[in-house]
């Protein structure tokens, strides 16, 4: 029997723009997906039983059907009836680092590390593609959570263009631990307030995805040019969240004060990016915002921007 421990990191969205209504009920996307050296450790093991068992070290994450690391197993179990009949179930542990409810995707990075290893545990050989596929099926930033790097999203986040990797800069993340904010809510309250602004037809959706793909955020991430891409930072979900979420509007603003090449919200929030140069000056700010903000509430973390997705740390033989 084997066990496999898998580093899963973080995401931010340099850019997310909502571009219409699908008919499937979900949101179709332009984003722009950057991983993070903010990272959750799983380990994965077969337990000789039928059960698929989660553990956490944080007592605030879910350990039943609810975890998407769960999901992730059982539908592996589903996909691979007599790889599970054969191997058994796996006890699944869960080291967690990314803050939660945090537009982070942590929960997708850890369902993410799932897939990857029962592909291991189970010797499916399934490749990098058919394990996105998979993830699809249960969570659309699970595809890139697999894949990792620098990558264009459209659709629901799913279908994935990557592009040359940013590895040379820097994030400091700002979240105060007690506001979450409900990526169902935001997306929501966003169609409630914003929907006349959606693509009107088949060929406006694909013009305003195309401009993406062609636009200034893109080539800035080419040339790896770090004012350009600070200076291009978007996200349409701070029109709903930030006017919902004071505190996280006036941390926007503190952080906005300091010499940073960009700050945004990450995906539905509640986390603050801010994007620098170097470790050194993420240190920096790092210091001066916990200097103007001394509130316990809020948590800072240092990131360097990196180049891949789930990484296989350590297996062995039980
Ligand atoms: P996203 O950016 O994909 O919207 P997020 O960073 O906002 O994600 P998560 O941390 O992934 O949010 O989790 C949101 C909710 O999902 C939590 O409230 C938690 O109850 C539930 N959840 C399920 N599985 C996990 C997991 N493995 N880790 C963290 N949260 C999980």
């Amino acid at each position: 029997m084997h066990s496999y421990s898998l580093i899963a990191p973080a995401k931010i969205n340099l850019y997310l723009e909502i571009i219409g209504d699908r008919p499937d009920g979900y949101h179709e996307l332009a984003m722009l997906l950057q991983s993070i050296g903010l990272t959750d450790r799983v380990d994965l093991r077969a337990n000789g039983t039928d059960q698929i068992r989660v553990r956490c070290d944080d007592p605030e994450v879910p350990n039943d059907e609810s975890n998407l690391a769960y999901k992730a197993a059982a539908l592996m179990v589903g996909e691979f009836p007599e790889s599970f009949n054969r191997y058994g179930g796996v006890d699944i542990s869960i080291e967690k680092h990314i803050p939660m409810g945090a537009g982070l995707a942590g929960g997708s990075a850890d369902a993410a590390a799932v897939l990857v290893g029962i592909d291991l545990l189970w010797n499916l050989g399934l490749t990098q593609s058919e394990i996105q596929d998979l993830a699809a099926t249960i969570g659309s930033d699970i595809p890139f959570c697999v894949m990792g790097g620098t990558a264009i999203a459209t659709r629901r986040g799913e279908f994935l263009a990557p592009l040359p990797s940013l590895d040379n800069l820097y994030v400091v993340l700002a979240k105060y631990r007690s506001i979450g904010v409900s990526t169902a809510w935001a997306y929501k309250t966003y169609r409630q307030q914003f929907h006349t602004a959606y693509a009107k037809d088949a060929d406006d959706l694909t013009d305003r995805r195309q401009r993406v793909h062609s636009g200034p955020m893109v080539e800035a991430i080419s040339k790896r040019n770090g004012k350009r891409i600070g200076e291009l930072l978007h996200n349409d979900l701070e029109k709903v969240v930030l006017p919902a979420y004071p505190q996280v509007d006036s941390l926007k603003r503190e952080m906005f004060q300091l010499d940073t090449l960009g700050v945004m919200m990450s995906g539905s929030g509640s986390t603050v990016f801010a994007l620098v140069e170097s470790k050194g000056q993420a240190e920096i700010i790092q210091q001066q915002l916990r200097h103007r903000i001394p509130d316990e509430d809020l948590g800072i973390w240092v990131a360097p921007l990196i180049a891949n997705g789930i990484r296989l740390v350590h297996s062995a033989d039980l």
